[in-house]
């Protein structure tokens, strides 16, 4: 597939999805509606990134001033008041480049921070493998092949062949890449006694996702399940996870990776 075409296809997805959740899901349609607008904003970053090409020494600065901009727009056309108030105080008063370079590093951060640097950030992570490629690995519980990253989602597909269960993919939380893990094994800890191994799932309302869970280290990641709906697009689709994230939470567990609307 030519850039072009992938970008078209990739971004013109995701909000497609998020369009048509949002009528499905009355609880998540807001945060839907922000990322598609987001999304919106990105596929333009994206676009931008492929043709400049910035040197990875140059990531936050390039962040700052090709990518940023879009997002505060997309932010002010779409996002709740509480949002728009806290990402003006940013564009006047905070250190934009060091707000990127924390989030780059894995720091801890305040959620604006957070869903600032990366909304800005990934886009240019997504369309510069290499880019994400060269960025410092911050600590040994990252695992994506690519760029280092925490996985976002789990994504359960089918394996083309009778007599083979389905494979599992993660997706990553950073740059997007995916890569195979293994079925009934913590994303975060590694566990793999089923006895510590929980999912917690609402079949009526919410067929395909689940959450894939672990008594020993807590946390827990949303899984899709592609078999079950076929056009999911599982970065979107994990935003639309959010009763399952509340019951997760009451009983105890923490997502590996809070998603971009930063649950
Ligand atoms: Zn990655
Ligand atoms: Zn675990």
């Amino acid at each position: 597939m030519s850039a072009v075409a992938e970008r078209v296809t990739k971004y013109a997805d995701r909000r497609r999805r998020a369009g048509e959740l949002a009528e499905r899901y009355d609880f998540a349609r807001e945060p839907l509606a922000l990322y598609g607008a987001v999304a919106e904003a990105q596929e333009r970053v994206f676009a931008r990134a492929r043709a400049d090409r910035p040197s990875v020494d140059a990531l936050a600065a390039y962040v700052v001033r090709a990518a940023l901009p879009d997002v505060m727009g997309a932010v002010m056309a779409a996002g709740t008041e509480t949002l728009r108030e806290a990402v003006l105080l940013r564009f006047h008063e905070g250190d934009l480049e060091r707000i990127v370079t924390s989030w780059l590093r894995g720091d801890a951060q305040e959620g604006t921070d957070v869903f600032l640097a990366r909304a800005a950030t990934s886009p240019v992570l997504e369309a510069l493998p290499e880019i994400a490629r060269a960025l410092p690995i911050a600590g040994e519980e990252r695992f994506c092949p690519v760029c280092g990253g925490l996985p976002q989602v789990s994504l359960f597909v089918d394996s083309g062949e009778a007599l083979v269960t389905g494979q599992r993919r993660l997706i990553c939380a950073r740059c997007a890449s995916e890569w195979v893990y293994p079925r009934m094994t913590c994303v975060a800890c590694g566990e793999t006694e089923s006895s510590k191994l929980v999912v917690l799932a609402d079949p009526e309302q919410l067929p395909h996702l689940r959450i894939d869970a672990c008594e020993r280290c807590k946390r827990y990641i949303v899984s899709v399940d592609a078999r079950l709906e076929g056009h999911a697009v599982p970065v979107v689709d994990e935003l639309a996870a959010l009763p399952l994230d509340i019951a997760a939470a009451k009983r105890g567990f923490t997502k590996v990776t809070p998603n971009l609307m930063g649950y």
